[in-house]
């Protein structure tokens, strides 16, 4: 099963993300958490380009088309990813789509999380994260069972940078500019059936969105 979740930043893909992943039992590669984590050893993050990314992250821009295109084409050539795979925040451009069309890494699923801007906005600031494994917690929607604890490692979480106004207003700008055309490239291109292209309502609740996407993703 080779899934993509398209949606704008806050719209729970990350959460959903990590749920499905272990429910199919295929990895769960999250662009933005391999760029938030470090790979000291990965010959593609020398100290000048990871410290160019992390300023470009922290301003709300997208990392440039070659760079991740290069990082997600070795992370799917790894065996892991043999029986499939979900892509969480990859493509967010049409070069992305494209080069992936252009390697022949066909996915079967791409599913749009559909969630107002202002939604997005009152959602985020309340979002927090536990850097090394990418979990991810809101203070009122998804608590952790212990205040500011993540609950496998119990290890401190912390805020993203990125999740201010200011810069998710850039981010949101950013999703409608690159990524919508995106979400147009895949619907056009489920006509030819090879695809699965559903949209759903991001505005419910994390169990609610959850059941939808287990019925989609079994049933068609
Ligand atoms: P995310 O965790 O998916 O919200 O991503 C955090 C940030 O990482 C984004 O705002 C971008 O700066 C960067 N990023 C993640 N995935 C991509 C991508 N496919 N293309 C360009 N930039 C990306």
């Amino acid at each position: 099963m080779r899934i993509i979740f398209l949606g704008p930043p806050g719209s729970g893909k990350g959460t959903q993300a990590h749920l499905i992943s272990n429910k199919y039992n295929i990895p769960n590669i999250s662009t933005g958490m391999m760029l938030r984590q470090s790979f000291p050893k990965d010959p593609y993050q020398s100290h000048k380009i990871r410290k160019n990314i992390i300023n470009v992250m922290h301003t709300g821009n997208l990392v440039n088309d070659d760079f991740m295109v290069q990082l997600i084409n070795t992370r799917i050539n790894k065996n892991d990813c043999y029986n499939g795979f979900l892509l969480d925040g990859f493509p967010r451009t049409i070069l992305q789509a494209e080069f992936m069309k252009k390697y022949k890494i066909f996915v079967n699923y791409v599913i749009e999380f559909v969630i107002s801007d202002s939604t997005v906005i009152n959602r985020i600031t309340g979002r927090r994260i536990h850097i090394n494994s990418g979990r991810t917690y809101h203070i009122q929607f998804n608590p952790p069972k212990i205040c500011g604890l993540d609950d496998i490692t119990g290890e401190s979480l912390t805020t993203r940078k990125d999740d201010c106004e200011q810069t998710i207003r850039k981010r949101l700008h950013n999703y409608h500019q690159y990524t919508e055309p995106v979400l147009n490239y895949y619907r056009h291109e489920s006509k030819s059936k090879k695809i699965q292209y559903f949209s759903i309502d991001a505005n419910r609740k994390i169990t609610e969105i959850y059941k939808e996407l287990i019925s989609l993703l079994i049933n068609k």
